[in-house]
């Protein structure tokens, strides 16, 4: 692997290492197409404490000639990613309910009462709850220790620690070999995509079942989600190269389906190749059609993708200024990733948004790193609302719309900045 890293850097670039080759293949035909310049970490939301030590990073995301795979070339440590990360899974109801309705699925599908589980990146249990409340014996896996315990305050069995072959040998002899494992929005964040596979291959049964979600790269190109793009969100999958990846160690994906959370995922079904017991669904091949037609195996796509994230960004910042110059108040709506990315990568500093309101306590009293725009709770919209609420968190819309009604009946306005920035 040819990597360079950051040693003669400005004291507010953090540790990085620049990659060179392809994190799936090791290619060393890269073809980056979308450089944000330096950008703090999506998920590291500061304390005022920290407002002086903030850390940038350079990101430039590249598509591989080779096997497909869209990825950040700049691989920043695990260990200052995930050890405090404040995304937690359970806040909105939205994904409580997904969360209840995949544990529903996975049951009928492929468990039986005595069935083992094994979730890793499980969070904070919000796909452990409802498996203990249907009996089954799950556990988790998880690197990032405050979540964890907020995991175990509810209940669910957690080992506090990434997921790797020493991992999984450890849970194969301490409890069983598992029916089922999975992992949701994790495969996206793995600088080693390899090791987690070889872990799974230890710790499944022969005729067991790899199931995970993962934010779908065709969804992401149709609607201009380039907030999607941050550090922990390393790789950008097409089904064709999770594919091509799992044939490299001898596994399959049998089925597959979109789903809708994080604006766009699909759920994939995979097994160990010719011990596994599910046929191959149609499904697989139709996607692997899809994509081609969509031009998901093309640098072209992503030359012209890049060329319309610019433009979408020039209007973003021309409507804020636009608004701010007839003297307009602006806050923003969801401390999460795509806010950090948006709100740094257009430059909108606490001039133009004064605040942005989160549902979180892990959040709320934080500021968004980079441009540090305040996080305050939802009840500011009583005392002090602005006229237009920028909303970050577009993929609760219709939850957002639902619970401030007296913000809406009290004149206030949205700005709805991707697929195409507008005011409702
Ligand atoms: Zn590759």
């Amino acid at each position: 692997m040819q990597n360079s890293s950051s040693l003669d850097k400005p004291s507010n670039i953090g540790s990085y290492i620049k990659n060179c080759t392809c994190i799936i293949c090791n290619s060393t035909d890269l073809m980056p197409f979308l450089n944000f310049g330096d950008l703090p970490l999506a998920g590291g939301f500061i304390l005022e404490s920290d407002l002086n030590s903030d850390k940038l990073y350079p990101m430039t995301i590249s598509f591989c000639r080779t096997c497909f795979e869209v990825q950040i070339q700049e691989i920043v440590p695990p260990s200052i990613l995930f050890t405090d990360y404040r995304y937690t899974s359970s806040t909105t109801k939205t994904l409580r309910n997904h969360f209840q309705a995949y544990a529903e699925e996975m049951h009928e599908r492929f468990l039986s009462p005595s069935s083992f589980v094994v979730e890793f990146g499980s969070n904070d249990g919000v796909l452990l709850t409802p498996f203990n409340k249907l009996n089954i014996n799950a556990l988790g896996v998880e690197p990032a220790k405050n979540i964890a315990n907020i995991a175990r305050s509810r209940g669910c069995n957690v080992i506090n620690n990434f997921f790797n072959t020493s991992v999984a040998a450890q849970i194969k002899s301490e409890y069983e070999p598992a029916d089922l494992i999975l992992a949701n929005n994790i495969l996206a964040h793995i600088s080693d995509m390899h090791e987690p596979i070889k872990a799974i291959k230890i710790l499944l049964k022969p005729d067991g079942v790899f199931v995970f979600e993962v934010h779908y790269l065709l969804d992401l190109l149709e609607t201009y989600q380039y907030d999607m793009f941050y550090h922990e969100h390393l790789l950008h999958h097409s089904l064709g190269a999770l594919v091509n990846f799992f044939k490299l160690h001898d596994m399959e994906i049998f089925d597959v389906k979109r789903v809708p959370t994080h604006c766009g995922s699909i759920r994939a079904y995979s097994q160990i190749r010719n011990s596994g017991i599910h046929p191959l669904s149609d499904n697989v091949s139709n996607f692997l059609k899809i994509e081609k037609e969509a031009g998901l195996y093309e640098e072209s796509t992503f030359i012209k993708f890049s060329n319309d994230v610019l433009k979408k960004k020039d209007e973003l910042i021309t409507l804020v200024k636009k608004l701010k110059s007839e003297g307009k108040r602006i806050a923003a709506y969801g401390a999460s990733g795509r806010a950090t990315i948006q709100l740094n990568f257009c430059n909108l500093t606490s001039t133009e948004v004064e605040y942005v309101i989160d549902a979180s306590s892990e959040r709320i009293g934080r500021y968004i790193p980079g441009i540090h725009i305040p996080i305050v709770a939802a009840d500011i919209l009583n005392t002090n609302p602005p006229d237009y609420l920028i909303i970050f968190a577009y993929n609760y819309l219709d939850e957002i719309l639902r619970k401030e009604k007296v913000y809406i009946n009290g004149g206030g306005k949205f700005i709805i900045p991707l697929p195409i920035p507008k005011i409702i």
